[in-house]
This record gives C-alpha cells, sequence and structure tokens, in this order.
C-alpha cells in the first residue's frame, strides 16, 4: 500500500495518538522534524499550528497538508511519527517500509540552521531558556514584550522554546547567529558526562543494570490493577495536570519531564523537588511513571542511579541504618564491588536521584533539629531521611518527595528547590483515562456518555483514584437502580459492591440486597484494622497482624488488600489497603457499624487536630506504634486521613443510607451517632465564624475561610440533607467570603455551591488560587444566584 494509502486509511487512528493524552507534544515534536527534513516550509507550519485552533483541528490540517504533499512527504510523516510516539502507542500502526531521510548539506544561514537543527535544539534550550531570552535581550534582538510572548504561562517548557525559536525567526539573521552563539557557549562550559573521571567502573554498570530492571519490574504494574494483572502501566497511564507556580504567584504548566527541570525553581541552593497533591490525585502513580521511564532509559537519562523509597515502608524500618544500608537493603543489593559503588554514589551525586513517596505518610513530622552528614553512620530512619531532604547528607543528589499539601509545613519548605502541584486529571485526561482502561470503544462511550450527563459524577473523576472506581465499577453504574453516585461514599459503596460482587456466586450484576449484612464480618474487621493502624500512621500490615483481628485468607482475596510491592530485602508477606482512601472508607464504617465503640469517637473525629490525638479507640494500638516513635508529638499524617475518613462517617451516616446499614446496625444507635456528627459539624462551623473578625469601618463584613471550613462543608454535602446546609449557614452573616488557597477544585465546588445556596444575605465570593476549570464553575452554579460577586 502506497503511504498516502496507509494515511489515508488509518486516519482516525492517527488522529487518536496525535491527539491521545491531551497533550500538544507529540504533535509539536513531528512537525519539528517534519520542519527539519524541509517536508513542510514555514507557511505550512503556520497553516497547521494556528493559535486559536483544538490540537485535533491542527492534526487533521498535518494530514491534510502531507498527504496533499504526496508519497515522500508522506512517507516522511509516518517515519516522524514512528520516531516521536512511545513504543505502546506505536502497536497496530503500520508505518509503511522504512524511510530514508536524505541527509541535506548543511544549511548556509542562522536562520535556516534553526529550523533544520530544531529538533534538537528544543531538547537542548529547554532547561535554559531564561538564559536564551536574557541573551536576545541584552543584544537588544529581542524587547521585554518579545520574552513575555514566549514566557506566557501557558505554555510547557518545550512550547515555550518553539515560541522562542519562531520569535528568532522572525527577527531575522542576527537574532538567529546571537541565539546559536550562546548555545555554542553553554555547550563548552558544561561538564561532559563522557569525561572520564565520570566513567562508571564495570561494576557499577553492572548494578545500574540490576537496579534498573528491579525498578521497572516493581513500576510495571499499577497496584489497582494488581489483581486483575491485564493492565500494565503503559496501557493505562495518563498524564494529569501539573502546575507549579513561581515567587509571583503566577502557574506554569508543566510536563512530566519538567518535574525536576528548572521551570518554576524557587530556591537554588536546594535539591528537593515536592509534588503535592490530595489523597487519589495520581503522586505515587505519577512517581511509578518516572521510574519506570528511567528504568527504560526514556526519562532522567542524565541520572545514572535511581533510588526509589516509600515513605509508609521506611516507617517499618526500626534498625538504625547508615545511608549505605539503606541504599543497599531497600533498594538494591550490589552483586559486585560494594564499596565501589557506594564511592561512586559519594563521588557522583549529581548523577544520583532518590524518591520519597508519601512524605505525608512518615510516622514522624520533618524537622530539621538533628544534623548529620556523615553516609556511613548508622542513624534512627528518620535523621537520616530529613538529612537527605535538606541537603545536609549527600548535598547534590536531586530528591523527588511526594506528599499531601497538609504535611509541608514551612520547615520543610525552606529546603525546597521548588512545589509541583499535582491536580489530577483534565477533562481531557479524564476521557483519554476511560479510554484506556476499557479496550470496547462502545463501552468507553457509554461510560463516557454517563459522566457527561452528570456533572457531579464529572467533577469527582478529576481525582483519578475516584476516576480508576468510577470506570472499574461502570457495570454497577450503568445498571444501578439506586441512582447515580452523588458523593464519595457513593463511589465509594460502588466498590465495596463490586468487589464483593466479583467474589459472589450469584450471576453478573446482582448482588443481594443485604449484602452488606452478608460481609458484615469482613467489613468490621478491616474496619478495625483500619481505624488502628490510621491512628497509629500505620499503613502496612505484617500477616501476624491480620491473624490478630482475624482476618482470613478469605477476607484477604476479596482484594481490599494487597500485597506490598517492595523492593526491600524481607522475607515476611506484608500488606497494605489498595488506596489510603480505602483505608478510610473502611475505617469509617468500623465507627458507624462497631456497637461497642466509644460512645465519644464520633465527637473525637470531628474535634480540631490537636485536641484528637489521644486516639480514638485507645485499644490496641501498641502493635502498630513504634516504641522509639510512641509519644512523638507531631502525628501530623493522621489529621488529612481522618478528616477523609469523618466525610466517609457523614456520608454512611446520612439518611439515604438507611436501607443499606438497617439491618447491620440499631436504628437508634445509627440516629445518636448521625445527631453526633451532625453536632459536631455545627459547632466546628461555629468555631470558624466565631473567628470573623469585626469589620472595620466602611468595610465589608468579610471571613477569611481555612481549608478545615471546606473539610466541614464536604461532610455536610455527603450527608445530602439541606435541613443540616440550611442551618448550618442560617448562621454565617458575613458580606465577603474568602477562599482563596483552599485546595478547592470540581469536587469542593460540588459541596460548596451545595451548602452556600443556603446563605441568607448575599456574598461576594472570592476563590482566587484554587483550580476550579470550567466543570468546578458549572458545579457552582446552583448557589451563584447568592453571589454578588466571584
Ligand atoms: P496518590 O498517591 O495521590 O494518593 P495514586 O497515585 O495512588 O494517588 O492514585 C490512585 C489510583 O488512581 C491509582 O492506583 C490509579 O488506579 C489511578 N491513577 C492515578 N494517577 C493515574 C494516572 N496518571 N493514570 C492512570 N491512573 C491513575
Amino acid at each position: 500500500m502506497s503511504t498516502p494509502q496507509l494515511i489515508l486509511k488509518q486516519r482516525a487512528e492517527l488522529l487518536a495518538v496525535l491527539c491521545g493524552g491531551g497533550s500538544a507534544e507529540p504533535l509539536d515534536c513531528v512537525l519539528d522534524l517534519l520542519l527539519a527534513w524541509e517536508v513542510l516550509v514555514w507557511e505550512d507550519y503556520l497553516s497547521i499550528q494556528v493559535a486559536e485552533k483544538a490540537l485535533n483541528y491542527k492534526v487533521r490540517q498535518l494530514l491534510d497538508v502531507v498527504y496533499d504533499k504526496g508519497e515522500d512527504a508522506c512517507s516522511c510523516l509516518l517515519a516522524a511519527m514512528n520516531q516521536v510516539l512511545p513504543e505502546e502507542q506505536k502497536a497496530g500502526l503500520c508505518f509503511g517500509e522504512e524511510c530514508a531521510v536524505v541527509g541535506k548539506n548543511r544549511p548556509d544561514t542562522a536562520t535556516l540552521t534553526l529550523l533544520a537543527d530544531r529538533p534538537v535544539l528544543v531538547r537542548k534550550l529547554r532547561d535554559n531558556i531564561d538564559g536564551a531570552l536574557n541573551v536576545l535581550l541584552t543584544t537588544d534582538c529581542f524587547t521585554i514584550k518579545d520574552c513575555d510572548v514566549v514566557q506566557l504561562p501557558v505554555y510547557t517548557p518545550s512550547q515555550q522554546v518553539r515560541r522562542l525559536l519562531d520569535q528568532v525567526r522572525f527577527k531575522g539573521e542576527t537574532a538567529a547567529k546571537t541565539l546559536l552563539q550562546f548555545l555554542e557557549q553553554t555547550e563548552t562550559t558544561r561538564p561532559n558526562p563522557e569525561d572520564k573521571e565520570n566513567h562508571p567502573s564495570a561494576n557499577c554498570m553492572l548494578y545500574q543494570k540490576k537496579l534498573r530492571s528491579s525498578v521497572a519490574a516493581q513500576s510495571h504494574t499499577l497496584s489497582t490493577y494488581g489483581g486483575t494483572g491485564h493492565f500494565s502501566l503503559d496501557d493505562i497511564y495518563t498524564d494529569g495536570l501539573l502546575e507549579v507556580m513561581d515567587g509571583s504567584g503566577e502557574t506554569t504548566t508543566l510536563g512530566l519531564e519538567d518535574v525536576v527541570g528548572p521551570v518554576g525553581t524557587l530556591n537554588d541552593d536546594a535539591d528537593t523537588f515536592l509534588v503535592s497533591g490530595e489523597a487519589g490525585s495520581g503522586k505515587s502513580t505519577l512517581l511509578q511513571r518516572l521510574h519506570l521511564l528511567w528504568a527504560r532509559e526514556a526519562l532522567l537519562t542524565n541520572i545514572f542511579l535511581l533510588f526509589p523509597f516509600s515513605c509508609r515502608k521506611l516507617n517499618a524500618e526500626h534498625r538504625e541504618l547508615s545511608l549505605k544500608e539503606l541504599l543497599f537493603l531497600h533498594c538494591c543489593w550490589p552483586d559486585r564491588g560494594q564499596d565501589e559503588v557506594f564511592q561512586f554514589i559519594l563521588d557522583h551525586p549529581n548523577l544520583v536521584l532518590f524518591t520519597f513517596d508519601g512524605l505525608d505518610e512518615f510516622k514522624q513530622g520533618f524537622t530539621d533539629e538533628e544534623r548529620h552528614c556523615c553516609p556511613t553512620k548508622q542513624v534512627p530512619i528518620p535523621v537520616l531521611l530529613f538529612n537527605l531532604l535538606q541537603g545536609t547528607l549527600m548535598k547534590g543528589v536531586m530528591k523527588v518527595v511526594t506528599s499531601r499539601p497538609q504535611a509541608v509545613g514551612p520547615s520543610l519548605k525552606r529546603y525546597l528547590r521548588k512545589e509541583v502541584l499535582l491536580k489530577g486529571f483534565s477533562p481531557g485526561g479524564i476521557d483519554c483515562f476511560v479510554k484506556k482502561h476499557h479496550s470496547d470503544p462502545a463501552m468507553a462511550r457509554r461510560v463516557i456518555e454517563s459522566l457527561q450527563a452528570n456533572s457531579v459524577l464529572l467533577s469527582l473523576c478529576h481525582i483519578p483514584v475516584f476516576c480508576w472506581i468510577v470506570t472499574k465499577c461502570h457495570q454497577e453504574l450503568l445498571g444501578s437502580q439506586d441512582g447515580i453516585p452523588q458523593t464519595i461514599t457513593d463511589v465509594y459503596l460502588l466498590v465495596l459492591q463490586h468487589f464483593f460482587q466479583r467474589k459472589s456466586y450469584q450471576p453478573q450484576g446482582v448482588l443481594g440486597k443485604a449484602w452488606l449484612e452478608e460481609h458484615l464480618d469482613t467489613v468490621l474487621k478491616l474496619g478495625q484494622l483500619a481505624l488502628e493502624s490510621l491512628e497509629a500512621s500505620c499503613y502496612v500490615f505484617s500477616g501476624y497482624e491480620l491473624q490478630r483481628i482475624g482476618l482470613t485468607e478469605q477476607d484477604v482475596s476479596m482484594g481490599f488488600l494487597i500485597y506490598c510491592n517492595d523492593l526491600s530485602v524481607t522475607d515476611c508477606k506484608r500488606y497494605e489497603f489498595l488506596h489510603i482512601t480505602l483505608q478510610c472508607f473502611f475505617a469509617a464504617f468500623y465507627l458507624v457499624l462497631n456497637r461497642n465503640s466509644d460512645r465519644s469517637a464520633i465527637y473525637r473525629l470531628f474535634q480540631p487536630k490537636n485536641k484528637q490525638l489521644s486516639g480514638l479507640s485507645q485499644r490496641c494500638l501498641g502493635h502498630c506504634i513504634d516504641s522509639s516513635v510512641e509519644g512523638v508529638k507531631s502525628h501530623v499524617t493522621e489529621t488529612p486521613n481522618l478528616q477523609i475518613t469523618a466525610q466517609f462517617v457523614s456520608g454512611l451516616l446520612s439518611q439515604r443510607h438507611h436501607n443499606l446499614l438497617q439491618e447491620c446496625c440499631p436504628t437508634a444507635v445509627r440516629e445518636r451517632k448521625a445527631k453526633q456528627v451532625v453536632k459536631s459539624l455545627s459547632k466546628g462551623m461555629q468555631r470558624h465564624f466565631k473567628s470573623i473578625p469585626r469589620p472595620v469601618e466602611g468595610e465589608k463584613k468579610s471571613m477569611h475561610a481555612m481549608p478545615s471550613f471546606v473539610w466541614l462543608i464536604k461532610c455536610i454535602y455527603e450527608m445530602q440533607d439541606s435541613s443540616i446546609a440550611q442551618d448550618t449557614m442560617a448562621k454565617l452573616d458575613v458580606e465577603h467570603l474568602k477562599l482563596t488557597y483552599c485546595n478547592i477544585g470540581p469536587v469542593e465546588c460540588t459541596a460548596l455551591a451545595y451548602v452556600l445556596k443556603y446563605l441568607r444575605n448575599p456574598v461576594g465570593l472570592q476563590l482566587d488560587n484554587n483550580s476550579v476549570g470550567d466543570v468546578g464553575v458549572e458545579q457552582l452554579l446552583p448557589c451563584l444566584h447568592i453571589c454578588h460577586s466571584l
């Protein structure tokens, strides 16, 4: 088949892969190559890259332009796509015979050189945009306005480079020469990784190979798909929204490759990069993707050794360890030349990267009180970890840390090079994820349609873990008689049903009405494990702990607990919940259903964090708490988890789930607990309202909400009882409600609108510095009548 025919025949597929993740990067890379190979001329390029047009328009335009140019151009397009697309996206596509791109003579002008070398220049300049702009500015080739055009925050760094190259081309030969000279100079001053002293020995190379293969094996599948085994990370990974804020509050969108790049650097002296995001926003998955791509030499190619750590697993390490032991015992053991490998690591910090997943789950809150800089001295794990993060130990090694934002206090912030915010999926990302999840396009379409028909559900799907549940439970969702899920409690009840259904002998889609009662014993045991360990910041359990609670093999086989995926050298099996939010859900179930629970347990759950620490069920926690850290003051980690648990408790005690719970919990007990929740929420709100300062004369009475205000609102929403929302809001008397920097996304907007619509008097609502988005704005519609400004 001729190449134009190949393009025509595969048009839909080519369009899909170039638009796939909603990112313009694959298309841009293909365009770079076609410009460099002179398949496209500048006018073609401009006709494709029309600023205000959507990505699929541009791709169609490219296919048309190239098709019109005939056989050779089409061969080049297919060759370019073959070069740019990752292996997993090429499956099923035919790129025709290999096309030899004819080597042209070197161009004789600087402007043409920029075009011919465009793909390489984009890579080289990405990390040095500021430097290049500086030179162009000081040589008067660029004005300040030109620089602003290049650095618009909506562009990723690669897009900024392309804007820069386009602008230089527009300015003419002198600007192009200046840029090329600048690049030449930076090349000669940069250290060459091939230098002899950087060159690793055979033992180091062997170690790298072993490390790469164990990191690849560990990151190949997603734990949430572990049991089903038919998804690799490649099949399902969907780009999340990554943003970075510079010192002046401007945000820039980043690609995965920019997480450790220079954009957004706040502190040049620090080496720790933080990726922060709410539970389920995809932090661990992002790190896993980074690991996998490193292991395949597809990203972070300048990093020779990458050591991945999980903070929840480090919690279980009670020995004192040296840095060497930490690396070799917890990640990968060198078969030969241990000392030599370790010396290489010490001598080349710039070639090493450590990642620490889930700092928020580390038992001890960050402190920089104890300094330690000796790589061979044994110290407790927290000392080792905190000194690595500060850079006291192994200065120069890059560290990527993930955490929920609440756990990152000012003492850690001082040591951050930059903070990248992970905001979950974009609307395009949700579609892309659903399509990847369902190989049957008709099913994917049905799920997407059902999401689009229900904006509450759609807003939930911005958080990947909810999106995973909704997609996984599509059968329960599409065939549900109980209506479409409105709250996160509804969504997690779907998961529960789904997992029990999977193990039941009844036909597909049918689970008896009394399904919860049937499985109550399992739910309670999992609940006890979940709650007791949450309070002790313990997320990994030994077989012994499961036994103590009475969890059997059959309970475990339901799938809520999974084996820990671990690189460390240990011979006993360990378990964790599928996701931390699921652990919170079971903990909530336990609080609601356990008949023996302490009567004030619910009140304590809703207490502000400093009063909470005495423990909700003071029994049985000893097993989880390491005696060496008992009494540690900073139990920061539980607070966000207990807040999520409280949200689920509110949801489960909602009148809506009365029928489900009635056989499992006496009505009087359920009602008592529900009343306790309502009282706690009302008190919590009162505390907020009391903090409202008296208005200064001539100024509006305004309240600056704290993130816990949003949490209370979310709990009220979970209860789905308008009278509670009404009663609470009746007491709020302000003219201006400031909700800036409160981590408000589409999910929070749904809850806000549900509650704020009952405000007595109109308010001005200030939502700057959140990530509301279009879907969020749509969620806010029900309360717009009461907002005199937004
Ligand atoms: P976090 O670490 O922020 O709590 P996780 O990375 O554990 O969140 O994500 C929870 C689940 O959501 C994952 O197990 C996976 O099923 C899904 N998920 C998260 N991010 C992605 C992604 N980028 N692509 C596909 N699925 C994702």
